[in-house]
């Protein structure tokens, strides 16, 4: 299994800014910042996989496991082949996948998780409120409606939440998200790059 990904993963609720530090992560070289989210909305909305994460995504449901490993997978081997990630030089940032037990399960034989970054908003009425500003700014059909928001957090309690069990506990990280993005982006650099130097020593050098 010496072909997998190295990758770690980028864990916590809807609202707790995965995307927002994934982001800023995905600008750092020998990052690579990939997130199921950004994967589903690029689809042409028009197209027959485009039409089923619309259906589920509207409701706050997650799309069915099979489909989602398997577009993962045809994605990230996509960009390895055009070079845009090159799994040799850099360390893979997984946003939102996986996000049950059935899709850990069957992400096993494709990753190699070096650590789990768990970005941790106990705060409710707070990721309710982050999410309804996003939601206004990006124009999001999931994060419109507060019954559509609360149903997804009440899925991450539910399905998300318990994929964390999977990991050896000293692969998990918790990192308090809330704060400036500046300072949660410091926290979890504290984890993220001694992790990167010691997987990935001769990175920079490529
Ligand atoms: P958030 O992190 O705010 O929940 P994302 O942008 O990660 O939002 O995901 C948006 C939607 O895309 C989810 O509500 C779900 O319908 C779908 N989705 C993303 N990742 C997955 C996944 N791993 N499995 C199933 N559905 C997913």
């Amino acid at each position: 299994m010496t072909d997998r990904y190295q990758a770690v993963l980028l864990f916590g609720a809807p609202g707790a800014g995965k995307g927002t530090q994934g982001s800023l992560l995905g600008k750092i070289p020998g990052y690579f910042h990939m997130s199921t989210g950004d994967m589903f909305r690029s689809l042409d909305k028009h197209s027959e996989l485009g039409k089923v994460f619309f259906d589920y995504s509207s409701k706050g449901e997650l799309v069915p496991d099979e489909v989602t490993v398997a577009l993962w997978h045809q994605y990230v081997h996509a960009q390895s082949l055009l070079g845009i990630f090159k799994p040799v030089t850099d360390l893979l940032i997984l946003d939102g996948i996986p996000r049950t037990a059935a899709q850990t399960g069957l992400m096993d034989q494709y990753i190699d998780v070096l650590g789990v970054i768990h970005l941790v908003a106990n705060d409710r009425d707070e990721m309710v409120k982050r999410l309804s500003r996003r939601a206004m700014q990006q124009k999001r059909v999931d994060d419109a409606r507060e019954e559509v928001v609360r149903n997804r957090l009440d899925v991450y309690d539910r399905e998300t939440k318990p994929v964390l069990d999977h990991y050896d506990t000293a692969l998990v990280h918790d990192i308090d998200a809330i704060g400036s993005p500046g300072a949660v982006l410091g926290k979890i650099l504290q984890v993220l790059a001694p992790i990167h130097e010691k997987n990935f020593p001769n990175s920079l050098e490529n």
